[in-house]
């Protein structure tokens, strides 16, 4: 692991300029929503954050995914299997046949530009522009290019070229900045005026973080190219939720029962509106022993995976 400052200086060098992404999930947010993690969403005008740190002061205090988005009629949005997982991607495969041909005008550069894997930056941080904001916890923040190298290059102490960690427990610095609306489309938008603030102090309850590997949605070669070659995909869902469910071995197992609920598409459960009365249900109907102590973020991770896989295999 390279040490937070060292990423830091790292990020600043090796990024470019700021792309920007498409539509839909390409993260599990639904599951995150189950955690207690609500979208933080920036809004137009002055913005107020602290970041978090899942990483313990180590490499990078985000997470940089890869996606492809605006794929097919449906325009969906994947992550890239090839830069994210190591596995072939057809959307790279495909900008590499283009490249092969040889063309180099201007529709080839253009369709290239649109099919490249373009990075998104996941954060969890505190919107602390007020005091309700503060209290709602833990958001997780999809934040493109241009925040990062932002926020890096404000944590840039300029005599010594050393960055600030904004995340450190004691000598952390939140962040304000300012979404200015450029023009009338979605996109016409601008972020600007990034500066180093106080801190609001670190909760208990905010530390317990898990990691974005978690949550990134693992599509396969067959899905994406299905929705690239314009035929709607036909895969079953099970095939798009990344990790194994591993049993969870709790001594709250035997109070555990599956529920007769009939099994959810994954692309229904990840668009559909978070509710907080989902989790109520996991800890106290079905996790009494929850009460006594309270569950760690991997271990209600755990029981959430293995849930999903119980009502998987009633609906066979
Ligand atoms: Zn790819």
């Amino acid at each position: 692991m390279v040490s937070r400052k060292d990423a830091m200086k790292q990020f600043e060098e090796n990024t470019g300029g700021n792309r920007g992404a498409g539509f839909f999930n390409f993260v599990d947010v639904a599951v995150l929503g189950e955690l207690g993690f609500q979208e933080y969403k920036s809004t137009f005008g002055d913005n107020f954050i602290d970041i978090l740190d899942p990483n313990k002061g180590e490499g990078f205090f985000w997470k940089e995914v890869f996606i492809h988005s605006n794929v097919g009629k449906e325009r969906r949005t994947f992550v890239c299997p090839n830069k994210m997982f190591n596995e072939p991607c057809p959307m790279c495969e495909e900008i590499q046949r283009i490249y092969d041909r040889g063309e180099k005008n201007e529709g080839t550069k253009k369709l290239l530009s649109k099919l490249y894997a373009k990075p998104r930056y996941l954060l969890f941080v505190i919107d602390t522009s007020s005091e309700d904001s503060i209290a709602s916890g833990v958001k997780w923040y999809d934040a493109p290019p241009i925040v990062i190298s932002s926020i890096t290059a404000a944590c840039k102490n300029k005599r010594t070229g050393e960055h600030t960690d904004p995340t450190h427990p004691t000598n952390g610095k939140g962040i304000s900045f300012e979404k200015v609306k450029t023009g009338s489309e979605n996109y016409d938008v601008k972020y600007q005026g990034f500066a180093l603030e106080t801190r609001v102090p670190i909760q208990d309850s905010w530390k317990d973080l898990p990691s974005f590997d978690e949550f990134l949605l693992h599509s396969t070669y067959k899905e994406i190219d299905t929705h690239y070659s314009g035929v709607l995909a036909t895969t079953p869902v099970e095939e798009k939720v990344a990790a194994p469910v591993e049993p969870v071995q709790t001594e709250a197992g035997t109070s555990r029962r599956t529920r007769s609920v009939s099994a959810t598409p994954v692309e229904e459960k990840t668009e559909a509106p978070v509710e907080a009365k989902k989790e109520e249900q996991l800890v106290t109907e079905e996790q009494p022993v929850a009460e006594e102590k309270p569950m760690s973020t991997k271990e209600r991770l755990e029981l959430i995976r293995k849930r999903a896989a119980e009502k998987r295999e009633a609906g066979n």
